[in-house]
Formats: structure tokens, C-alpha cells, sequence
């Protein structure tokens, strides 16, 4: 499946291996004894195993962008176990030209063995000492043209860059390698490129000289250690910008971006310095490398950006942007994408996970970190309801039975492909959240310098970081481990008990699980649980650390009986709260501060969401908050109501909802517009983004409308200037309408648009267009052979945040599903079950498995993806029962 692999030998043939090396081949063929074969030994499942470990690398590569591929030679210094006469090295598609080991004065040829797509056994003759030796391979490897793993090229305005991207297991891709990122040594770059190109890797440039056939060799210093996955280089006739530089080391920075788009890295040079700093304080390190260079790729598959160290890649929309698309919403993405990936140079890079089942110790604290700077750095961008989102989004996932472990074990490729998932990211960032403040936000910076300081330029594990964070208080360790090694998202029942002399909260923990068999185990978490009582003195919140399925919290003596207890302060909290009917009622809404009323409005939709609470009671919850004086709430309150899905009402959303919408959002939609106003904060750019959407949809405000298109069109028409950040919404709400003419126009804006950010904001835009004609065209569109199908296969995630498409989705791929696989990278094809999770009827679901079900071979990670879709659509069934029921 996915796209067709060159053999090896269409590889030799490719790549036109030249006489000499042939006949090189050929002889050491023949000098091998046809016995040593006879028993073709198994490739290992996914690791090496300790027989040979790697100790240094030196890589010679030959980089040119316009060839089929690179050549190149890689000589690793080896230390063997003990005597081996064999020994596997990861390799993917590499053609293997010679290699030879030294050890001592004694020098071994091998003869290389494909072992499945990971590996390469190196076969010797005769049997080699145990100790020290050298391993020298030269080889070639091809771009992939389509995919963005291994080494790379694309073309942008008609010029070849060379790119690398080696995360998880695809530096193999490039070269062969002892690729597991347990093995951190020195690697000495050297890059054979054009004269006219620029080199880019890891580590500043040692010297640089010409060489024949109008190239120059560079050689690179020679770099701390680093694990395969974050090696990295680049070639091609880059843009090079002087960033100055940054931090306690003055670490020299530079953003090198595709010809013609230097001047479109103003915000991340303004930016990027302040971030390293914010970040060196915190770590209390200086940033750990030489060197700080910010690459540009065109177009990524499955990464917006990596952490290699001191080359961090970008996809190019979240670096560089015009002067008319430096709007807010790029702002924040390249402040947080890159707080994120600079957050890594410490944790991820400086310090390594031995394998990936503790990715998350990476991802989960750079998702966590990036908040933390982004609210230093800009406190008006309101990070707190950027951090809700993600909870709950972990929390969307983490209710399905089919949810992973924050830990989970990789024992496959599969686990592999889904191991980059939300649980990793968003729920991990929130777990950090919630021991941060349990643990107090010094004592929790304590512990991650001393994890730092310990493992710096080596590996750890989770218990590493577990006994670092639990340091003073071994039950906190207890707690984050009971999240990190078990699924699942904890609802907590919060009872006012006062039946005996002193009050009491009676709590209540268990799995949140909507679709949970019966008569499963009950399960249990360590954590942090607090809550606001009414009458508390000052409103110091009551606490406890929460270990027993249930626990009863006496109030202070002499308290009387509360009418209300607010929990989850702060919503800080990683689980669901659920109160009695009473009890919730009784809660005015005034209590509430923000972060309280929107993580209390996100949980009430999660439960709705659920079939644990019918619709009209989610909308009664919230309906107090629709008038709140904070942007933020309102903002909640609007957007959890925009996610309904319409299957719930038995006449369609539109209709059942339009009218309540208009009463509680339509005056705000009507004052703010469409086109933001001088002097308007933050908070309310944000809020327009919520409710003039909304009104616009659910409401089907006409004026609403008939606005968007008008803007859409002029948009479209090249006036780019005036929708800033709202240009998504804009095009998304005309496109509701949308009619031949609308159509028209976006083809006619992207067959004269080369910019990628544009086309994706229109290639999206079209998969919201409603009308059954348009929608049909637009789909079609996608699979045109004129179109990049990486680009243009974003028609189809546009349409599948669309409940009203989902249904002309599925159909569509009914029909198509195997010709866009052909066109499309193995890594997006895992994620296509993903655009189906808005389906709500048990025929759909049914054909959803009949079309992706039992495919073999499936793209790694696509059977979960495929699993966790059912399963949501098997829960939206479920609230789609208890609405009827209501
Ligand atoms: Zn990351």
C-alpha cells in the first residue's frame, strides 16, 4: 500500500551505479563462501539489541537538489560486544555500494542483506573480535518526492531544496545507522553541494572548499551528542537572513528560507531571541548549541515543525509571511510552534528519551512549556483558553475505550504511528498543568532543572522524570505516574453530604468511559483535586490529594451546610466534574472566574457530547455565560454550541438551535462584524472569530452572509489586505451558500496563486461548500491531476470538520478512497479514518468499516485512527438516544 517502492534494483539502475563500483560489487560477491548464507537470519522486530554499539559518526553526503537522489559514505566507529561474524544496522530503500569493517589492522567486507524495510544484515566472512572497529558504507539513497521523511527535495518557484526529516525512525531513509534514539554520539557532517547552493546541518560550518564539477565540499565542526532522529541538513539556493544573537552564550541565529521570501521573516526575527531567552531562564542553562538556524519547507506531511538541534524546520506558512498575512493568527502560531520546538533544544534534544514509549516526556512538556513562554511573552494572547482547548481536546480522545496511554508501550510500527497523537501532546501538557500547581510553580521548576542537570546530553526515562518531579513528595510521583501508565479521562461525582454533625463533599472518582463493557474494573487515579465551597473564608479552595475510589472531606468546624461547591479551581484539573442537579443550580454564575466558567462550560458539553447530558440541559448550564461580560466566556459558551453535532436534534441543528442562538449571540455577532475595528483587544478579535461564525451558521443570518460573500469574493478577487485573521471564516461561511459563480472564483484565485498559505485557506474553504453541485465539483477537484494531491486532499479535511458533508464524504470515498491513496503520502493515508468522526448513524458507521476496514497492508497507525472513529461515532449514537429520550 501507499505509494510504489523502487526495488533495489530499479535503485542501482536509477542511480546508474558507475563500472567501477559494479564490478567492485560483483567481486565481493564472489569472495564470499555461498555457506555463510545458507541460514538467511530474521530481521529483529523494531530494535538492534546491544552486539554492536555505535560511537561516532562521520557522514559524507553528496547533496544535489535537481538529482534523483544523494550518495554518500558513512563511517561509524563500533564497539562489538563480543565476536561476530553478522550484525543488522538500520537501512530503508538504500542501495548499499560497499561496506567494510575495520578492526585493529584487520579489515572485513560485508556483504549487505536486506533484511524487510528497517534493516540491513552485514554479512563477514570470517568472524570479527569483539572491541572497537570501524564500520565504512557508502551508499546512495533517493529523495522522496512526495513524502516529507528521510531526505526530501521540492521545488518552489522553479528552483530544487534538499530537506531532511528524520523523526521517528526515517534517518535510516538517508543512511545506514544504528537508528534508535538510545544511542547519542558525536557526528562529524560533511556536505558535497553546488558552489552557488547554501549547506545547512546541526552545527556551524568548520571550512568550506571548492571541489571539481562547479561544487564545494563543506565540512561541518563536529557536533555534542545526538541520537539519529535529530540529524538534520539541507541544500539548495536558500535565502539567508541574519537573526543576530540571542541568549547568555550569544548564540549567532539565521533564518534560511527558499529564494525570495527573506523579508518575510520579520515577526519570527523580532520574536525568536525573546523566546530563547524566556527559556534559558527558566531551564537555568544557556541554550545548548552553537549555533540557531530556522529552515523553511514548503510543504510538510504529519509535522508542522521539528526540533532539530540548532536547524529547527518549519513548515514555510508557520516561519515566513507576507506583510498581509502577518495577522494574529500567525502570530500565535509561530510564537507557540516556536516556543515549542525551541522548549525541545533542552528537553527532547539536550536530554533524550531512551525509546519511544516516552515521547510523550518530550511532547508533553514542550506542548506544556510553550504556554508558559507564550504567556510570558504576550499576556494579552490569553494562553489560558489555548490551554483549555487543548484539555479538552485530550479529553474528546481520552473518553473512548480505544484511547492510548500517555506511556504506551511501542512494541510495533503501528504504536509507532500513533504514538504522535493527542494524548502525547495535549493531555500530557495538562497532566504537567495540574502537578505544577499541586506541586507549587518553583519547586516544580526545581525538579525539571535537576532532571536537566542529571541526564544533560544523555537519556532518560519517565521514572527519571517521575522521581525528579516527586522529589519532595513521593505521592506526587505516584500521581503523574497513575497518569502517564493508564488510559483514560477520571470523572469526578462532587456530593454535598450533610447528613452528619460536620459538612461534607463527598467525591467520588471513575473512569469517564461511555462505551466502557460491562462489568469492567474499576480504575483509579492519584491527583490533585480541589474545589471552591460556598461561604469559605476568603475563598481559599478545600484540597485533597484524592488516592480512594471515594473519600468524604469534612468542611472546617462549625460550617454550615453549602447550597454549592464550584469545583476544579482554576480548572487546572485534568478530569471531568459532574455535579447534582441541585447543586449545579444552585452555583451562580458569578462565581465563576474565567477559567473556572469555561473549563465548567467545556465539561458540560464533553458530558452532552457523551449522552450523559441532554442537550437542552447543556444549553440551560451555559445559557448564564452567553452574557458575561469576558470575551473568553462568552467565547466558550458560543464555540461549545458551534460543535454541536446536528445529528443530536431530531430537526436538524440549524433549526432546533438557530432561534437560541440569535437571542443569546446574535446582538454581540451583529456589533462586531466581520472586519475588526481599531482599537479592538485581543480578547474581542478572538470573540469575533467565535460568535460571527456562529450567528452566521446556526442563525443563518442573512446579512451575516450575503457580507461574508462579498468579502470572500474580493478576497478572492486579490484584495488580500483587510480580513487578517478572519480570511478562514470568511471563506467557510460564504462557502455555506456557495454557488457555481463562488466555485468559479476559488479555481480562478488558486490557478493564480503560488502562495501555499493562500491555496490552503482555499482549498479548505471549499470543502464547506454545502450545495450537493458545488460540493461534488470541489471533491473532484481534489483528485485533479493538475493539483498537488498534499495540497488539494486539504478539500477533504475542510469537508470533514463539516457535519453537513460528512455523509458526501464517506460516499465520496466509497468511490475514490483508492485512487486518492495512490497520490497521497503513506503518513497522510493513516489519518483519512480521522475526517469521518462527524458521522452520526449506525448505516454509516456500518459502511465507514466495510470501506477502511481489514485493509492490508494499512498505512502504520491507520487501524487505531479507524477504531477511535467508530468508536466516536458509536458515542454520538449514544447521546443521540439519550436526546430522544429527553
Ligand atoms: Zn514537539
Amino acid at each position: 500500500m501507499g505509494i510504489a517502492r523502487l526495488s533495489w534494483r530499479a535503485m542501482a539502475h536509477r542511480f546508474q551505479l558507475p563500472f567501477k563500483a559494479l564490478a567492485a560489487l560483483a567481486a565481493l560477491a564472489l569472495s564470499l563462501p555461498a555457506l555463510a548464507l545458507a541460514a538467511a537470519p530474521q530481521p529483529p522486530v523494531m530494535q538492534l539489541g546491544d552486539d554492536v554499539k555505535p560511537l561516532a559518526y562521520a557522514l559524507d553526503v553528496t547533496v544535489v537538489p535537481d538529482k534523483p537522489g544523494i550518495t554518500g559514505r558513512v563511517d561509524i566507529d563500533v564497539d562489538l560486544a563480543k565476536p561476530l561474524s553478522f550484525f543488522w544496522i538500520n537501512g530503508s530503500d538504500l542501495e548499499i555500494r560497499q561496506a567494510t569493517l575495520t578492526s585493529g589492522r584487520a579489515k572485513f567486507v560485508a556483504k549487505a542483506i536486506r533484511g524487510g524495510k528497517d534493516f540491513i544484515g552485514l554479512q563477514f566472512g570470517k568472524t570479527i573480535p569483539a572491541g572497537p572497529a570501524r564500520l565504512s558504507i557508502a551508499y546512495a539513497a533517493r529523495f522522496s518526492l512526495n513524502e516529507t521523511r528521510g531526505a526530501f527535495k521540492q521545488k518552489e518557484r522553479g528552483e530544487w531544496y534538499a530537506y531532511t526529516q528524520f523523526e521517528a525512525v526515517d534517518a535510516r531513509r538517508a543512511f545506514p545507522s544504528f537508528d534508535e534514539p538510545r544511542w547519542k554520539t558525536p557526528w562529524t557532517l560533511t556536505m558535497n553541494v553546488r558552489r552557488e547552493h547554501v549547506a545547512v546541518t546541526n552545527n556551524p560550518v568548520e571550512s568550506e572548499k571548492d571541489i571539481e564539477g562547479g561544487m564545494k565540499q563543506v565540512r561541518f565542526k563536529t557536533t555534542p551528542p545526538l541520537p539519529t532522529y535529530l540529524v538534520a541538513f539541507a541544500a539548495g539556493p536558500f535565502d539567508v537572513v541574519d537573526g543576530g544573537t540571542a541568549g547568555i552564550n550569544k548564540t549567532p541565529l539565521r533564518y534560511i528560507v527558499p529564494k525570495g521570501r527573506a523579508s518575510q521573516t520579520r515577526y519570527a526575527k523580532e520574536t525568536t531571541p525573546k523566546l530563547v531567552e524566556l527559556l534559558e531562564e527558566y531551564f537555568g542553562r544557556p541554550y545548548p548549541y552553537a549555533k540557531f538556524d530556522s529552515v523553511a519547507i514548503p510543504i510538510t506531511i504529519a509535522f508542522g515543525a521539528m526540533e532539530n538541534p540548532g536547524m529547527i524546520t518549519y513548515q514555510s506558512g508557520l516561519l515566513t509571511a507576507t506583510p498581509e498575512r502577518e495577522n494574529d493568527r500567525f502570530k500565535q502560531y509561530y510564537t507557540s510552534i516556536g516556543a515549542h520546538e525551541i522548549a525541545h533544544q533542552w528537553f527532547g534534544d539536550l536530554v533524550t528519551m531512551k525509546w519511544w514509549d516516552d515521547v510523550w516526556l518530550n511532547e508533553s512538556f514542550a506542548t506544556w512549556m510553550a504556554r508558559k513562554v507564550v504567556g510570558q511573552y504576550r499576556p494579552e494572547w490569553d494562553v489560558v483558553s489555548f490551554r483549555q482547548r487543548e484539555r479538552n481536546e485530550a479529553m474528546g480522545t481520552d473518553r473512548l475505550s480505544s484511547t492510548r496511554q500517555i506511556r504506551q508501550p511501542v512494541r510495533t510500527r503501528d504504536d509507532l504511528g500513533n504514538a504522535f497523537d493527542r494524548i502525547t501532546y495535549d493531555k500530557g501538557g495538562a497532566i504537567l498543568t495540574m502537578f505544577e500547581q499541586h506541586v507549587g510553580q518553583e519547586k516544580f521548576r526545581d525538579g525539571v532543572r535537576a532532571y536537566l542537570n542529571k541526564h544533560a546530553w544523555g537519556n532518560a526515562s519517565a521514572e527519571d522524570f517521575f522521581a525528579a518531579i516527586g522529589q519532595s513528595d513521593p505521592v506526587v510521583a505516584q500521581g503523574f505516574a497513575s497518569f502517564v501508565l493508564q488510559p483514560g479521562l477520571p470523572v469526578i461525582d462532587f456530593m454535598i453530604d450533610c447528613s452528619r454533625q460536620a459538612a461534607a463533599v463527598v467525591l467520588r472518582q471513575s473512569r469517564f468511559e461511555p462505551l466502557a463493557p460491562a462489568g469492567k474494573a474499576a480504575q483509579r487515579w492519584t491527583l490533585p483535586v480541589c474545589m471552591r465551597v460556598e461561604g469559605d473564608a476568603g475563598g481559599k479552595p478545600v484540597c485533597t490529594m484524592m488516592r480512594e475510589q471515594q473519600e468524604r472531606i469534612e468542611l472546617a468546624a462549625g460550617a454550615s451546610c453549602p447550597a454549592w461547591v464550584l469545583p476544579n479551581p482554576g480548572g487546572v484539573g485534568y478530569y471531568l466534574s459532574r455535579l447534582e442537579p441541585r447543586a449545579a443550580a444552585a452555583l451562580p454564575a458569578s462565581q465563576f472566574n474565567e477559567q473556572e466558567a469555561t473549563t465548567f462550560i467545556n465539561d458540560q458539553a464533553l458530558l452532552a457530547g457523551s449522552g450523559a447530558l441532554p442537550w437542552q440541559q447543556l444549553l440551560a448550564s451555559i445559557k448564564p455565560f452567553t452574557a458575561d461580560a469576558r470575551p473568553a466566556v462568552v467565547g466558550a459558551a458560543a464555540h461549545v454550541v458551534g460543535e454541536l453535532n446536528p445529528a443530536l436534534f431530531d430537526t436538524g441543528r440549524d433549526q432546533a438551535l438557530g432561534g437560541w442562538v440569535r437571542e443569546h449571540f446574535g446582538a454581540r455577532a451583529a456589533q462586531l462584524g466581520w472586519l475588526a475595528q481599531p482599537g479592538d483587544s485581543d480578547a474581542v478579535k478572538r470573540l469575533r472569530g467565535v460568535v460571527v461564525p456562529l450567528v452566521a451558521e446556526i442563525a443563518s443570518d442573512a446579512q451575516l452572509r450575503s457580507q461574508a460573500r462579498s468579502l470572500a469574493l474580493a478576497w478572492l478577487g486579490g484584495d488580500r489586505g483587510a480580513l487578517g485573521a478572519m480570511t478562514r471564516y470568511v471563506l467557510q461561511t460564504a462557502a455555506y451558500d456557495g454557488d457555481a459563480a463562488l466555485f468559479d472564483a476559488m479555481s480562478a484565485a488558486l490557478a493564480k496563486s503560488d502562495e501555499i498559505t493562500v491555496r490552503s485557506e482555499i482549498f479548505e474553504a471549499l470543502g464547506h461548500l454545502r450545495d450537493p453541485v458545488q460540493r461534488q465539483r470541489a471533491f473532484e477537484l481534489a483528485l485533479s491531476p493538475q493539483l498537488d494531491a498534499r495540497e488539494s486532499s486539504r478539500i477533504f479535511e475542510g469537508a470533514s470538520e463539516e457535519a453537513q458533508n460528512a455523509v458526501a464524504l464517506l460516499g465520496f470515498m466509497q468511490q475514490h478512497f483508492d485512487a486518492l491513496q495512490r497520490r497521497m503520502p503513506e503518513e497522510s493515508v493513516a489519518r483519512v479514518p480521522r475526517w469521518h468522526t462527524k458521522l452520526c448513524s449506525a448505516q454509516d458507521r456500518k459502511s465507514l468499516l466495510a470501506l477502511y476496514g481489514n485493509r492490508r497492508p494499512a498505512p502504520p497507525g491507520f487501524e487505531r485512527n479507524l477504531a477511535q472513529t467508530a468508536e466516536t461515532v458509536d458515542i454520538c449514537l449514544l447521546a443521540r438516544a439519550a436526546s430522544a429520550r429527553h
